[in-house]
């Protein structure tokens, strides 16, 4: 496990950037975190420097959304909104999690920790005590840890 502290947008942006280029394909990375912590914000800059061309929106209507124009096709989901497990089955969310060609990002993947892949990245986002100040914890689920060993060299 390791800790990042940003101090605005653009330094968490940074990051986000500096961690697309360490994630190998396959990767799921789950988002853990309050409303307005950063999610979206961290998603939106790995699939710019992914080389994703159109705008990154956020999925909490539409729960699901998947960009194919960047360097690696990317899923994303925001499971805000879903009520209870038999939903995620409705939304496909078993077939589109597994991505191995891909990545998978998953906000509020905490509010299912009993549905998600075997192994992930887990990323929570923290308020620090500043309005811009953000506390960013990685850590390994299941087999994920060489993946988590590179990001904490390069980020
Ligand atoms: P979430 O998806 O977690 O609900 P968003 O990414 O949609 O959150 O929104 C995060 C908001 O917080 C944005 O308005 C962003 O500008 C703001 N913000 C302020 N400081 C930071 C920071 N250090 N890192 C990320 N976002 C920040
Ligand atoms: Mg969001």
């Amino acid at each position: 496990m390791f800790t990042r502290s940003t101090n605005s947008p653009q330094e968490t942006a940074a990051l986000a950037a500096r961690v697309a280029e360490k994630l190998p394909a396959g990767t799921v990375l789950c988002f853990e975190g309050d409303l307005g912590a950063g999610k979206t914000l961290f998603v939106q800059n790995l699939a710019k420097a992914l080389g994703v061309k159109g705008e990154v929106t956020s999925p909490t209507f539409n729960l699901m959304n998947i960009y194919e124009d960047g360097e690696l096709p990317l899923v994303h989901f925001d499971l805000y909104r879903l009520e209870s497990e038999s939903e995620l089955d409705e939304i496909g969310f078993y077939e589109y999690s597994y991505a191995p060609d891909g990545l998978v990002l998953i906000e509020w993947a905490d509010k299912f920790p009993d549905n998600l892949p075997e192994d992930y990245i887990l990323l929570k986002i923290e308020r620090g005590n500043g309005e811009d100040e953000r506390q960013l914890t990685f850590s390994a689920r299941g087999d994920a840890e060489a993946v988590l060993k590179e990001l904490e060299k390069s980020c």
